[in-house]
């Protein structure tokens, strides 16, 4: 079943002179589509250095003391930001860091711009040492960058220099930011330090002249440590005048293999040159097939194929066990005994894989158009579910496919399935058995209904984030996807610290139709969770630091003040993010006694966040969450406080946002219908939504859209109620997956016992189909009054449509508050506490 050549030949290699030479340049407009590299962690601005070799692209950040790649990669100035392959750019680098970011670069000057070779000169000036904050005396360093035609690597070289009076001891050590790599050198001295993300399909690789390497790991940060000749110590000792040299070379690769091989043949070893061409039976490449090289029970290294369904690699003239995994297919098992072949022999073979066990999907609306959908594989009985890429891939993600049009073709084990086919809460979901069998292909079929619809409202997610952020490695365009999958209508692209943009995504999408947005930011200082703030429309400011964005301040209140009044006091929306209500309005010191609180920046929080709503009705003032470590914490109970707040006159409208970090389900399990006149997602005008969102024209929802009116004012209006009396209907409707059994209205923050109807005591007000409940009723209030209308599902989940984490929650929507002024004179707040005292900040252990 598949078909073996071996082309064992051995000849000369003839290594091809391409025309152009080498360069270096300052990034600009001008060159930027020849020199700055592609790729899902590329951080390159304008003022950045840029080289290009015949083989490598590289990107060292500018020398300025405001130079951060993104939120968490800060003070790159100085350090190489972006590393990848001239013929394939695909840069995953986050940063290399040289000397650990204990010296600051302040001047960077290229010394060759063309020819062979290029060099780019650092420099960072001797620091005495300091004792506040706590730091030794640092040498002058000379730092050079030389990258050549026909090398696969950056060469790195320090030249330390002592120009103090006394002897200076300091560590030969670098540091490199591989987030989320699902593969690094294990810990220790090794020969070659490496990380590789084999999914991504980028490694990258460092050896050092004529110095031992040991390293240490973590998710995200690798320590490098070099250790001289003749020394068993990672320090070095200057004597006053005295200069040390340290050079390292940067290889990145397409995976550890080629990393491996690059680093073998630099160092000389013998290798044959293999690679593998990965066909099916009609000799159509297979991309991303999962390849791993073993010795005995060790891994020697992986790789996925790529586009035209090529690994290849220089390996050791050893003995290996290859194997070929792909989802669909079975896998591929072969030994290779590269014992008896000569060095630099090369050895092409070409692997037939089966035919694969296919899903080819056609998810259509109800007129049969194309419509964007999730759908999810589950496998049944003995079968596994499908796991195509990790949490932060972009399409196939875990058990997911995610369809921008619902046409789709993917591979899948044979087996026994359950599609579940979803495009958000106004539609019902299809579940669709699935039996799959070897080398066949399946049909997907499935028409998705509308349940309901909300006219005059869209649904909205102000709060999402992906890679750009600094903080999680998610592709953006997953994220996109997920967004428009679970049928948000609007969403502002809030990535941390940094003003971006989902346009491009859209546009390539081709849905520009489907989810209105704009450029946004969360804006993200310490002390977590207070200092933390979206806003939306923001001006981008493409390849500048940011894109343009404000910088955070140590203080709350200048920080909000800040992101309010920029682009010269433009109109936005600001949002205050999951704040602890105690410490943000009633305690600003945290010690436990009430004060005013961050007063001065409350004049600038236009919405706030209050999720989650689905504990709405527990009524309690605080809330007990485990952390990481199972420690059980006590905090604040968000919507409580927030119900206690509008009691005290404070009318922020709440809002509920997902926060999305990875594109497993991260995406859809709350959302803000908003009043918008848009009948199309693509005309919706983000001041339109700015305008209402700061009103409170506000429903806040994890699935059930519920519409409420008390006479004529929506949630977040003011009303006149002569007498106290008018008409309030409220209407709840939901897909097939979703159900509610309670409808509670909340006046002034309490629920009124009057006021309550659930499906046992008013069977009559509930149905069983899209339209859940329905009730139009007299009112009379005797004083002014805050009402506010929650709909819930005490007797259900959400479900597994949304995944484990938002499926464990009860179905609930709730209302912003309509203020009603009975006496005249406008709404005045009761000043209840709701039976609590007001809040100060929360966070202490349970005992
Ligand atoms: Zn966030």
């Amino acid at each position: 079943m598949s078909r073996c050549c071996w082309l064992a030949t051995s000849f000369a290699l003839l290594v091809f002179q391409p025309a152009s030479a080498a360069e270096l340049a300052v990034l600009t407009d001008a060159n930027w589509d020849r020199l700055a590299p592609a790729g899902k962690e590329a951080d390159c601005i304008l003022g950045d250095y840029a080289f290009r070799s015949d083989r490598l692209m590289i990107v060292v950040a500018q020398p300025l003391p405001t130079r951060n790649a993104n939120m968490t990669v800060k003070q790159v100035g100085g350090c190489v930001i972006d590393l990848t392959l001239a013929a394939n750019p695909n840069d995953q680098l986050s940063a290399f860091y040289p000397g650990m970011r204990r010296h600051v670069f302040t001047k960077a000057e290229i010394t060759q711009a063309g020819g062979k070779k290029v060099v780019l000169v650092c420099t960072a000036p001797a620091q005495a040492a300091k004792t506040e904050p706590k730091a030794d005396a640092q040498p002058e360093v000379r730092l050079e960058y030389e990258l050549e035609d026909g090398q696969p690597f950056l060469l790195v070289r320090s030249i330390f220099k002592n120009t103090f009076d006394s002897p200076l001891d300091f560590a030969l050590e670098d540091d490199l930011r591989a987030d989320d790599f699902d593969q690094k050198v294990k810990a220790g001295p090794a020969d070659l330090f490496w990380v590789h993300d084999h999914y991504f399909q980028q490694a990258y690789g460092l050896l050092a002249d004529k110095h031992a390497l040991r390293s240490r790991s973590d998710k995200r940060t690798s320590v490098i440590q070099y250790v001289p000749e003749k020394s068993d110590v990672s320090t070095v000792k200057l004597q006053p005048g005295q200069t040390y040299e340290l050079v390292r070379r940067l290889i990145p690769g397409s995976s550890v293999l080629a990393v491996k091989g690059e680093a073998a043949r630099l160092r000389g070893q013998a290798l044959v040159r293999c690679g593998w061409h990965l066909v099916d039976p009609l000799y159509k490449p297979v991309a991303g097939v999962d390849v791993t090289l073993k010795q005995d029970d060790t891994v020697y290294g992986t790789a996925r194929s790529d586009a035209w369904g090529w690994v290849r690699a220089d390996l050791p003239l050893e003995k290996f066990a290859l194997t070929c995994k792909t989802p669909g297919r079975t896998t591929l098992q072969r030994d290779l005994d590269l014992t008896k072949l000569k060095q630099n022999d090369v050895v092409n073979t070409e692997y037939e894989l089966e035919t694969p066990s296919l899903v080819v999907a056609e998810i259509t609306d109800e007129k049969g158009g194309p419509i964007p959908c999730k759908v999810a594989f589950k496998g049944k009985g003995d079968t596994s579910s499908p796991n195509w890429g990790p949490p932060n891939a972009q399409q196939a993600v875990v058990n997911l496919f995610y369809s921008e049009n619902g046409r789709f073709t993917v591979p899948i084990n044979p087996g026994e399935y359950e599609a579940t086919v979803s495009y958000g809460p106004e539609y019902d979901v299809v579940r669709v058995p699935l039996a799959v069998e070897k080398s066949k292909k399946i049909a997907l079929n499935a028409v998705l209904k509308r349940a309901f619809r909300a006219p005059g409202w869209v649904s909205a997610d102000f709060h999402s984030h992906s890679t750009p952020s600094g903080d999680n490695t998610t592709d953006q365009r997953g994220r996109v996807l997920n967004l428009l999958c679970e049928h948000i209508e609007f969403a502002p692209c809030t990535e941390h610290n940094r003003i971006d943009s989902y346009t491009p995504h859209l546009k390539a999408l081709g849905v520009e139709k489907l989810m209105g947005t704009c450029s946004g930011i969360e804006l993200t200082g310490i002390p977590l969770p207070l200092n933390h703030q979206n806003a939306f429309p923001l001006k981008m400011k493409p390849r500048t630091q940011d894109n343009g964005a404000p910088t955070v301040d140590l203080d709350p209140q200048k920080q909000i003040r800040r992101l309010a009044e920029w682009d010269e006091h433009a109109e936005k929306l600001v949002q205050q993010n999951h704040p602890d209500i105690g410490w943000l309005f009633f305690d600003k010191d945290g010690d436990g006694t009430p004060d005013e609180g961050y007063k001065d920046g409350f004049a600038f929080m236009n919405v706030i966040e209050v999720h989650p709503i689905h504990v709405v009705l527990t009524a309690a003032p605080t809330r007990v969450y485990a952390d990481m470590t199972g420690k059980k914490i006590e905090y604040n109970h968000t919507i409580f406080n927030w119900l206690q707040l509008l009691n005290q006159g404070v009318r922020i409208p709440g809002v509920v946002n997902t926060d999305a970090h990875y594109n497993f389900h991260g995406s859809g399990g709350l959302r803000n219908y908003i009043r918008c006149d848009a009948t199309t997602p693509s005309d919706i005008d983000p001041l339109q939504i700015v305008r209402h969102a700061k009103k409170g024209h506000i429903v806040m929802s994890n699935g059930p859209f519920l519409d409420v009116k008390l006479n004529d004012a929506i949630p977040g209006d003011d009303l006149r109620l002569e007498g106290g009396k008018g008409k309030l209907s409220i209407r709840v409707s939901c897909p097939n997956w979703l159900d509610i059994d309670r409808v509670q209205v909340l006046l002034n923050g309490r629920p009124d016992s009057t006021l309550n109807f659930t499906r046992k005591t008013h069977p009559n007000l509930f149905g069983d189909k899209a339209l859940k409940f329905e009730h139009a009723f007299n009112l009379a209030l005797e004083k002014d009054t805050h009402l506010i209308v929650v709909a819930i599902g005490e007797e259900t989940e959400v479900g597994d449509v949304m995944g484990p984490m938002w499926g464990r929650q009860k179905p609930a929507a709730m209302s912003n508050p309509i203020f009603v002024d009975v006496d005249g004179g406008g709404f005045k707040a009761n000043g209840d506490t709701l039976g609590a005292p007001l809040p100060v900040k929360s966070g202490k252990p349970v005992k």
